[in-house]
């Protein structure tokens, strides 16, 4: 029997068709230019950046930005992106942790018109690309993709998402995302208008803190049960990606396990913290 210590965390099980992106990193860093600042949750702002020399990424890729401090001290974190395909804008959604070193400033100091350092784009295992309407093969070839997020952990899936709308791809897509209030749901409206254009999106929604009024259900953290109810079923064979905390990450991923998902099909993104 698997456990989640033997899920799939390389490019040697990847079965994703081929990149109409050039997504190596090119050496050393890049001077992104940020372009516009937008308050996207309470505690997380969006970034939308334009990198000198940026060669394009695919969709669920990260970078990593450092900052400089005037004495020359440096700190650098990654971050996924938000946005996909050959363009060198390029989107992050960054959600502050008061004691943090980084994203405090990530989210509250920076403006329009600072430059930043990023390197990458990074990761080549937790991606996603579109293989167009061929996707909808009647010999059942392929498979269904299962997102499942946890707070900013939803960044990199909704990349995923959005190439996937782009790409007018028909593979059954369902993205299952937990937040706290309806206030923390980050790219709502973009979410929803996926939701809404094609029926090859679903999109579930939980909420661990507090419910739109009339929801049909209390808030509360989503545990195995419920998680079985709202996946794409194991008998699917479903590709799954799985983002948010570590602790999240490993918990989604064992249930899944658990419940009959091969663990060679689990792609995990761990953002750190329990
Ligand atoms: C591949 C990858 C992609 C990522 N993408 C995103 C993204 O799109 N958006 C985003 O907001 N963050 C993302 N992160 C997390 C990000 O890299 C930083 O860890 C985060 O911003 C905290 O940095 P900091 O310097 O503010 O906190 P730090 O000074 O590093 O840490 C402060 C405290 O918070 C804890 N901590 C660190 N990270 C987390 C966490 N993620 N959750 C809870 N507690 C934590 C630390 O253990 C420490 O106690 C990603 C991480 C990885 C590895």
């Amino acid at each position: 029997m698997s456990d989640a210590s033997s899920l799939a965390t390389d490019a040697s099980e990847a079965a994703t068709p081929a990149a109409p992106v050039r997504t190596v990193p090119r050496a050393g860093w890049h001077t992104a230019t940020v372009v516009a600042v937008h308050r996207e949750t309470p505690t997380a702002s969006r970034l939308e950046l334009d990198v000198d020399g940026w060669p394009g990424n695919a969709a669920g890729q990260h970078l990593d930005v450092r900052l400089t401090a005037p004495d020359g001290y440096t700190a650098t974190r990654s971050y996924s992106i938000a946005s996909s395909g050959p363009s060198s804008r390029v989107v992050l959604a960054v959600d502050k942790l008061p004691d943090g070193e980084v994203s405090p400033f990530l989210v509250d100091e920076v403006r329009t018109g600072d430059l930043l350092e990023v390197h990458g784009p990074l990761g080549a295992f937790f991606v996603w690309e579109p293989d167009g309407r061929r996707s909808l093969s009647p010999a059942g070839r392929v498979r269904p993709v299962q997102l499942v997020a946890g707070g900013s952990g939803v960044v990199p899936l909704f990349a995923m998402a959005q190439a996937h709308a782009a790409a007018d791809d028909l593979t059954p897509f369902r993205m299952l995302y937990s937040v706290r209030t309806p206030d923390d749901v980050y790219f709502a409206d973009e979410l929803m208008a996926l939701a809404a254009a094609s029926d090859a999106f679903r999109l579930d929604l939980v909420y661990t803190r507090r419910t739109p009024d009339g929801w049909p259900t209390p808030p509360g953290r989503i545990m195995r049960e419920a998680l079985a109810a709202a996946v794409i079923p194991a008998a699917d064979r479903p590709l799954v990606y799985v983002c948010g905390s570590t602790g999240f990450v490993e918990q989604v991923a064992s249930w899944l396990i658990e419940l009959g998902h091969d663990a060679q099909s689990i792609r995990t993104e761990r953002f750190g913290g329990t």
